[in-house]
């Protein structure tokens, strides 16, 4: 079976020649349908948690600066993809034109609201004006467009679900969706970043998964945010340790007082570098490390574990499983705790 390079937005590519999207340091934005294209018109970004808090560091935390970086950002590259992280987010938006070719052939109107669940890094994007961005959160509201390919993923913004909330769930959709498929009942867990939000929902699902057999510990630089509460006051984790993930010596130190058989998945959902090998020490030989952070680097992951002569499986956070945008929304759904916070912290 051949490829259609076009399905998967090869001619928006504009350098270097010879590259997918997601690759290309530049896209053409152009903001018209080509025949197997949807055009968006943007409401607002999520960028990711790891390159939002990169470009807010590098810019002091200063909004209008952080905007400034953003607008040249895309206006240099097409598409909002963060040269130091390599991150992206997503967007949400109204169907604006559907290509000819595809136009009949998905179950998409114009007129539809959408969340894309492809990254960033390989969406067409135009931004003619930045509106607000929320600091804490990493929203950027803006004007302007997308485009997304026949291959792209997005969701239809569901009706029970403020947007602002949907969007923050749907953002870290693989992380719940994955925990669901590997964590299995009775077995030790640690979250890294657990009162984040893949953490929190990770959380969930590991309770979920591993049933009153199992263990579950939290791990997060302050045990006393409302997240770090509300996860243990409602049975998510069974222990929350407080700790820097980038301290390995802390970690190791640690963790003999609240998982001293070790974990048998260690999910990683944190938004800063250097954490592997806590992620690899926290866990039991032929164990599992999921590393969902975009903030990982391979060679500290794989170097890491052969130079402890740790016998893991490392997984690459993949932020498509099948049926991800569902779960994600559910595991929201069926926990009111997690759904309050979310609606508090991330509904505007
Ligand atoms: P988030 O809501 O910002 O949460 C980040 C978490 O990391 C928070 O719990 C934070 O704790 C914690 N953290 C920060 N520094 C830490 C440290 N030194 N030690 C331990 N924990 C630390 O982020 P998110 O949106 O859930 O995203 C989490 C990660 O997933 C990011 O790296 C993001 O880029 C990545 N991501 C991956 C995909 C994918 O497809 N694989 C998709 C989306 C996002 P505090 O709150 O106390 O700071």
């Amino acid at each position: 079976m051949s490829v259609d390079a076009s399905a998967l937005g090869a001619h928006r590519v504009l350098e270097p020649d010879g590259v997918l999207p997601q690759v290309a340091w530049k896209l053409d934005a152009t903001p018209v349908a080509r025949p197997n294209e949807i055009l968006c018109d943007v409401e607002a970004l999520n960028i990711d948690s790891a390159s939002f808090r990169q470009i807010a560091e590098a810019n002091g935390g200063d909004v209008d600066r952080v905007a400034a970086h953003v607008m040249a950002l895309v206006e240099e590259r097409g598409k909002h993809h963060n040269p130091v992280t390599g991150s992206g987010g997503m967007f949400v938006g109204r169907v604006r034109s559907i290509g000819e070719t595809l136009a009949g052939q998905i179950d998409l109107h114009v007129g539809d609201r959408i969340a894309s669940l492809v990254s960033l890094t390989l969406t067409p994007l135009c931004i003619a004006a930045i509106e607000r961005i929320d600091m804490a959160s990493g929203r950027v509201w803006i004007r302007g467009t997308a485009v997304l390919f026949a291959s792209g993923l997005y969701a239809k913004l569901p009706d029970d679900i403020a947007d602002d909330v949907a969007l923050a769930v749907l953002d870290v959709a693989g992380a719940p969706a994955q925990v669901r498929r590997l964590a299995q009942p009775g077995q030790s867990i640690a979250i890294l970043g657990a009162d984040g939000k893949s953490g929190m929902l990770s959380c969930a699902q590991a309770r979920e998964r591993v049933g009153p057999q199992g263990r579950i510990v939290g791990i997060a630089p302050d045990k006393s945010t409302q997240a770090a509460r509300l996860l243990v006051d409602h049975g998510y984790v069974d222990a929350f340790l407080e700790a820097d993930a980038r301290d390995a010596f802390a970690i190791m130190n640690a963790i003999p007082r609240v998982l001293p058989e070790l974990a048998d998945l260690t999910i990683n959902c944190v938004n800063v570098a250097g954490t592997e090998l806590s992620s690899i020490l926290l866990t039991k030989d032929q164990g599992t490390v999921y590393f969902f952070s975009m903030s990982t680097s391979f060679t500290a992951a794989a170097l890491g574990a052969e130079g402890i002569a740790k016998d893991v499986t490392m997984i690459v956070g993949n932020g498509y499983a099948k049926g991800h945008a569902a779960t994600a929304l559910q595991t929201l759904r069926d926990h009111p705790p997690i759904a309050a916070y979310f609606t508090a912290r991330y509904g505007s």
